[in-house]
Order: structure tokens, then C-alpha cells, then sequence
């Protein structure tokens, strides 16, 4: 079966297999690539078996380029790679293989209901108020939600939340959700807007309106997520609007999410609009670097994983603006130490995360160079001049600063950055900063509200 170029092939992948141990770090060498098989070669292409599909993912974006590189400089010729799990057949064992990992969301059942399982049939039981963890950026959607499922229908009538992706709009609606259905035994109806619009559009294919409108107009509680995705859908719309009215009219409770508020909706119907604007409108904003921390130590005990308080820091520190990701980086921590059976620590760190702890670009370095300069009420061209007026000078001294303990550079480098200057200046400037930081409470604040816009929040999407 074997012929030569597959035997050459073969050869060639052993070789950069064998180059590779000198590039990677020991622990990636022996787990993902020293674990890797030649299965076969065709067209150009070589076939690498691997153990599972999180390897599988691993290699292809980390190491696809370096691989592909080295094999056609060890074969002579352009070459591709492809790495693949083992055949259908031994799927068995994959499955087994595999690092156990509870997913952090799972999908809505889609089956067929009964009418009377309707009320929470599509409730997350895991999104509670009881997880969800509260800090600044969240603490009044927290408490109008928490006013809601106490006193459905009566306290804030339309309840509209609002934010960027993955900030808990989601979740603070189940939890409404779950906790009327568990104290009241309220019929609470949750559906994304989406939902929504599929209900509608079949029960007009199947003339079926009766059971659509006694679906949704018998609610006690009507739940209603992403609602931005009715915007520009007419029909749709001009029924929601009546499902609203009807409920609204029967102080039935509404709870809506958006991904923007409803002044930002522009072609939202203009009736629809002042109607959301009825009630109350909260947004959550991005996480801050403490109830980040906080949220992946609650997550991390869920995970049954322990993380040093060092870890939970690097990690929350990466991912700013979205909790989502901030789980999705703690599921890659954990299958990682899991596939691997190591500890988490630092190593773990950047061969799990390894690209989202890149270094940053000269664009967010410019970036962080613009923030500081904004703070100051400054523009770019001032900061990097050679001025020492002293409030661009105290600008540039901050930037420095911030560059030095934040980013991994050198002092020349900073100085390079700031318009070319040498490393005893940039160190100065630190010094000075340091100093001040010690000495002068009103620069510590501003300081330290520089350093949570440009490192800790994001603004909303
Ligand atoms: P959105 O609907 O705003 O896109 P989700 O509600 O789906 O966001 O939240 C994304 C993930 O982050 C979910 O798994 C959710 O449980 C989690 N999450 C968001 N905010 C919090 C919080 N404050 N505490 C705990 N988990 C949170
Ligand atoms: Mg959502």
C-alpha cells in the first residue's frame, strides 16, 4: 500500500516533528505534537491523526503555519497539512478521550410541548439570581430584574435591558423567569425574538393564528431576548406590538433585551419605540477587573477547578468585554489541564490561552497612547512632541508609566512609542509618576481611572 512518496512523507513529517521539540516548549511537545500520527499523504496534502478534536484545534491554529512551512522546506515543495481525528470507526474511543467538560450554556430544547409544560419549558434552571454575580457594571439591571420577579407586573412595566454581547442580559432573563415560576407558579413565557418571529410566520403558513395569540397572549410573564432582530421585520413587528398592548393592558409583566437601547433602534416603529420607553431602561456595561476575578472564581468552583488567585488575575485581566469569553478561556483552561493532567499554572496559561495573551500590537499600544492623551484633554500630536508644557509633559510622563507596568516593553521601546526618547527619561518619568502616585490622592484617581478605561472596561458594542 505504501509507496514512495508516502514513505518520504512519512520520513518528512518524523523530521519537523523532531525539529519542532526544539521550538516548543517541552510540555506542548510532548502532549499535542509528540502525540501526533502520520496517517497519510495525498496530492500534496499530509493527513495527521491526532487524539481528539481539542488537539485537533490546538494544532490548526497554532501550528498550521509553522508546519506547513517546515514540511515543504524539508519536502522541496509547497505543502499542506490537515489534521484529522482518527476514523469513524474508533469514534468510540475519541468520545472517551475526550476531557470532560460541562458546558457553561446549553442549547434551548426544541421538542414539541405540551400546553401545560409551557411555562418554563425553555428556562435555563442554571441561569439564577443566585449565580449571577453583581458589581458596578451590572448592579442596577440586577436590581430592576430582582424588582421585576418580585413584583411582576407592577413595579417597571416594560423592563428593557440593554448591552454589548455577552454581558448577562441572557442570563438576568432566566433568572427572572425561574424565579417567578419557582415563587409564584406564574406562566412565564421566555422567547427570543427570533422565536418569536418563526412562531408567527408559521402559525400564518399553517392559519393557526388562534394558538399563536393564545400562546402569547395568555402569559402572565412574557419574557422577550434580542428583541433588535424584529427590527425591520414589518409584520412582525406590527404583531408584537399587539401582543404587547394586550399583555401591557392586562398589567401582565414584559421584559425585553436589546443590544441597544430604544433610542439607538432607528427604524424601529416609532409607536413601538416610545412604548418600551414606557417603563425602565437599564444597561450593563462591561465587567471590571473585580467582578471579573469574582465571576471566574464562581464559575472556576463550578468547574470544580482551582485556580491561584495569580491565574484568576491573568485571566481575568485578558478578556475585558465579554463574560462569554471569559468562560470560554476558563473551558480551555480546564480541558487543557484535563487532556494534559497538569496543574493550572502559568505554563498552562499560555499554551491554553496562547492567543489571547499575545503581546499587544503598536496599534493598542497607540491606542493606549490615545487614551492617556484624552484623559489629559490633549491631542496625539501634542503628547509626542518634544513640548514640556507641563501639562502635556505630566501626559507623556503618564503614558510612560502605564506602558511600563502594563505592557512588556523596554524602556527604549516606550521611548521610541512617546516621539524618541531615551531610556534615562523614560525611567525618570517613572519615577516621577511613581512618586506622584504616592503623594498626590487626585492624580492616584486619575490615574487609576486611566488605567480602568484603557485596561479594564471596554465600551459597549
Ligand atoms: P448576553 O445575553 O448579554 O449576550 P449572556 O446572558 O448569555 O449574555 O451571558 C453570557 C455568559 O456569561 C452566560 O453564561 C452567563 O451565565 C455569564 N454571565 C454574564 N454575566 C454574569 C454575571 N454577572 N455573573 C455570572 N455569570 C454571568
Ligand atoms: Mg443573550
Amino acid at each position: 500500500m505504501h509507496n514512495d512518496s508516502t514513505l518520504t512523507a512519512e520520513k518528512s513529517w518524523k523530521t519537523v516533528v523532531n525539529q519542532l521539540r526544539m521550538q516548543l516548549d517541552k510540555q506542548t511537545h510532548t502532549t499535542l505534537m509528540g502525540k501526533t500520527d502520520f496517517s497519510r499523504y495525498e496530492d500534496g496534502t499530509f493527513y495527521i491523526s491526532v487524539q481528539n478534536s481539542f488537539t485537533r484545534d490546538w494544532l490548526e491554529q497554532r501550528m498550521t503555519e509553522t508546519v506547513v512551512r517546515m514540511l515543504s522546506g524539508v519536502m522541496g515543495s509547497a505543502q499542506k497539512v490537515q489534521f484529522i481525528l482518527p476514523s469513524q470507526s474508533d469514534s468510540q474511543t475519541v468520545e472517551e478521550e475526550l476531557p470532560v467538560v460541562e458546558p457553561l450554556e446549553k442549547p434551548t430544547p426544541q421538542v414539541k410541548i405540551q400546553r401545560s409544560e409551557l411555562d418554563s419549558f425553555s428556562l435555563n434552571p442554571k441561569y439564577t439570581f443566585e449565580n449571577f454575580i453583581v458589581g458596578p457594571s451590572n448592579n442596577l439591571a440586577h436590581a430592576a430584574c430582582k424588582a421585576v420577579a418580585a413584583m411582576p407586573g407592577s413595579s417597571y412595566n416594560p423592563l428593557f435591558v440593554y448591552s454589548g454581547v455577552g454581558l448577562g442580559k441572557t442570563h438576568l432573563l432566566h433568572a427572572i423567569g425561574n424565579e417567578i415560576v419557582r415563587e409564584k407558579g406564574l406562566n412565564v413565557l421566555y422567547v427570543t425574538s427570533e422565536i418569536f418571529t418563526n412562531d408567527f410566520i408559521d402559525s400564518i403558513q399553517r392559519h393557526e393564528n388562534t394558538a399563536f395569540r393564545e400562546k402569547y397572549r395568555t402569559a402572565d410573564v412574557l419574557l422577550i431576548d434580542d428583541i433588535q432582530f424584529i427590527i425591520g421585520k414589518e409584520s412582525t413587528q406590527e404583531e408584537f406590538f399587539h401582543t404587547f398592548n394586550t399583555l401591557y393592558q392586562m398589567d401582565k409583566q414584559i421584559v425585553i433585551s436589546s443590544d441597544r437601547p430604544p433610542k439607538s433602534m432607528s427604524t424601529l416603529d416609532e409607536r413601538m419605540r416610545s412604548r418600551f420607553e414606557w417603563g425602565l431602561q437599564v444597561d450593563i456595561q462591561a465587567p471590571d477587573l473585580e467582578t471579573r476575578i469574582a465571576i471566574l472564581k464562581s464559575k472556576a468552583v463550578k468547574l470544580k477547578l482551582s485556580l491561584t488567585q495569580e491565574i484568576q488575575e491573568i485571566v481575568a485581566r485578558q478578556v475585558s468585554c465579554n463574560i462569554r469569553e471569559l468562560e470560554g478561556a476558563l473551558n480551555r483552561l480546564a480541558a487543557m489541564s484535563n487532556l494534559c493532567q497538569l496543574p493550572i499554572d502559568r505554563n498552562l496559561v499560555v499554551m491554553a490561552l496562547g492567543d489571547i495573551l499575545q503581546q499587544p500590537s503598536a496599534n493598542s499600544i497607540s491606542d493606549v497612547i490615545q487614551g492617556v492623551a484624552e484623559a489629559f484633554e490633549l491631542n496625539l500630536d501634542e503628547v509626542l512632541s518634544r513640548s514640556r508644557n507641563k501639562n502635556i509633559l505630566l501626559c507623556r510622563q503618564t503614558a510612560m508609566h502605564l506602558l511600563r507596568s502594563e505592557e512588556d516593553l523596554t524602556l527604549l521601546q516606550i521611548g521610541d512609542y512617546l516621539g524618541g526618547w531615551d531610556h534615562s527619561t523614560v525611567l525618570h518619568a517613572c519615577e516621577k509618576v511613581d512618586q506622584l502616585l504616592k503623594q498626590n490622592p487626585s492624580f492616584f484617581s486619575k490615574y487609576s481611572q486611566i488605567r480602568q478605561q484603557i485596561y479594564g472596561t471596554c465600551a459597549l458594542a
